[in-house]
Formats: structure tokens, C-alpha cells, sequence
């Protein structure tokens, strides 16, 4: 999808110009199933198209029809039993389309299933109640993952709606624009008042940034343009991340999930927490059907 103005998508599959030399690059179903298999991870994804956002509910309906067809395709041109191939939900932000893809991957009983399709541009409110939906009719033991997503308050909204894995650039990336997050929200390096601090970025992180260096040194780091900056920053994010999910997890096992995480969205947003992260708050109190154990012992 990012390099969608050099791309073409026929039932084939995908072909687009490398950004590097220009050469033309073929990715079919069968060949992701390859390089994937060369590669050795122990998850791997489904050759699927992501539409853009907005599309045409009818380009979406016949995109995520083709995407269960590359679905069969995959499942038939991996070799390795070692790997678990998780199917991807499409539908954009419409259920009837989410149902529609639903009703035709669940039977593929795959290890794992992804919901894709969202964090494209649209809003938190249009993204959140799908995934609301999506992740309460997938089954209940298998992983769940919201594909793309994202900053540490879509994390914590995913997790109350019973989403299991996430990936995105976004704390490496904002690392390297020099910003690091906190439960007090982002920090930004580049301003002023960093420079002065000689507390370390986040006084509770274990990670190697914030026990040897303080924000004065990082800050003049960042000034400096020095490559150890962005090393740092993305090494706290990371492990910022890991420590967000690490409390999610233990306040889900002590059964007060919904309490840890409204406090925490207090603190990472001083002014008001936004609607929607209460919405899904509510939603993920409700009883879910098939709901993932983590949605259930809210
Ligand atoms: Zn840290």
C-alpha cells in the first residue's frame, strides 16, 4: 500500500517498480510463501491487498474477495509445517464487509488471525468499533493481531477489545524524530526544557537509555544530531511498549484491567481522555461473545 502509485494489482498478483533501481518486481501469493519460508519466522502472513482509505465499498467487497482467493493460494504453496500462516481479516470500516470476510476466512482454521485494513487514515472512532467487532467474533483461543497499529493508547484500546499482537514503526520511527514516550505522555527532545533535566527519560524504565543517561545529555544528543540519539529513543520506546503490555497482562490476571488502564490513559493524557478510548473501555466491558479471555475478565 505505501508504495501504491508504483504498483499494479491483477488476480495474479502484485507488480510494482523496486524504489531502489527501478526494476520491475513480481509478488504473487506463491512467491511471499517463499521468501517467507526462506526467512524462517515462526508467524507468517497471507498475501493480501490492504485497500486504501477511503475506497469504494464495492472495490473493498471484491478486494477482500480476491484476498481469500490468494488466501487458498498461500495455504497451498507453503511447503514447511513449522510456521504458522495467519489469515488476514479485510472489510475496510463496514461490518456487513467485515462479516463478509469473516464468514469466508474463519473456515480456513488457520493458527492465527490478523485483522488488516485499518490504521490506513481513518479516525480512532471509525477504526475502534471495528475492531470491536472483528476481534469479538474471532475465536476465542487463537491469536488475534491488529495489524499496523500502534501508539501506546491504541495498544491499550486493542488490548480491552481482546486484540493479542500489534506491529507498527511508530516507536522506532518517533524515536528517530526524537520523542520518547512516557506514561505522562510524549516527550519531545527537541524542545527547551529537556536540555535542563538531569532526571533519566522515564525515572520507572529499566532500559539501558534511562539507566545510564540523563535527558540533558539525551537532548543535547538529538542537537547534535548524533546517531546515538534515535538508537537510544527507539531502544526506550521499545521497551516502553513491552512494559505497557507487561501491566495490561498482570492487570488482566489480577482481574482489574479496566481500572489500571483508565488510570493510565489519566496520566497519558493530562488534558481529557478521548472519547474513544472510553468508548472502547465500555465496549470491552461488555459481554463479549467468543471474547478472547483477556475481554472476558474485565
Ligand atoms: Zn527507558
Amino acid at each position: 500500500m505505501s508504495l501504491g502509485h508504483m504498483r499494479k494489482i491483477t488476480e495474479e498478483g502484485v507488480t510494482f517498480k523496486s524504489h531502489l533501481d527501478g526494476s520491475k518486481v513480481v509478488l504473487t501469493p506463491e512467491r511471499s510463501m517463499a521468501v517467507q519460508e526462506a526467512l524462517g519466522a515462526d508467524v507468517i502472513m497471507a498475501f493480501d491487498e490492504c485497500p486504501p482509505f477511503p475506497a469504494e465499498p464495492d472495490y473493498v467487497r471484491r478486494s477482500l474477495e480476491r484476498t481469500v482467493r490468494w488466501l487458498e493460494r498461500c495455504e497451498a504453496a507453503r511447503t514447511r509445517e513449522d510456521q504458522a500462516l495467519f489469515a488476514i481479516v479485510q472489510g475496510g470500516i463496514s461490518c456487513d464487509l467485515r462479516e463478509l470476510s469473516l464468514e469466508k476466512t474463519l473456515p480456513f482454521g488457520t493458527p492465527g488471525f490478523a485483522i488488516g485494513g485499518l490504521a490506513v487514515g481513518e479516525s480512532k472512532e471509525e477504526m475502534f468499533p471495528i475492531v470491536a467487532f472483528t476481534a469479538e467474533r474471532l475465536p476465542e483461543q487463537k491469536p488475534r493481531y491488529l495489524m499496523g497499529v500502534g501508539h501506546p493508547e491504541d495498544l491499550v484500546a486493542g488490548i480491552a477489545l481482546g486484540v493479542d499482537m500489534f506491529d507498527c514503526v511508530y516507536p522506532t520511527r518517533t524515536g528517530r524524530f526524537g520523542y520518547a514516550l512516557t506514561d505522562r505522555g510524549r516527550l519531545n527532545m527537541n524542545s527547551s526544557a529537556p536540555r535542563q533535566q538531569l532526571e533519566p527519560l522515564d525515572p520507572e524504565c529499566d532500559c539501558y537509555a534511562c539507566r545510564h543517561y540523563t535527558r540533558a545529555y539525551l537532548a543535547h544528543l538529538v542537537r547534535a544530531e548524533e546517531m546515538l540519539a534515535p538508537r537510544m529513543l527507539s531502544l526506550h520506546n521499545l521497551r516502553y511498549l513491552h512494559r505497557l503490555v507487561e501491566r495490561a497482562r498482570a492487570a488482566i490476571e489480577e482481574g482489574r484491567f479496566a481500572e489500571w488502564a483508565r488510570a493510565w490513559a489519566e496520566g497519558y493524557f493530562p488534558k481529557a481522555v478521548p472519547s474513544w478510548f472510553l468508548a472502547a473501555l465500555e465496549t470491552s466491558q461488555q459481554p463479549l461473545p467468543g471474547g478472547s479471555p483477556a475481554a472476558r475478565s474485565l
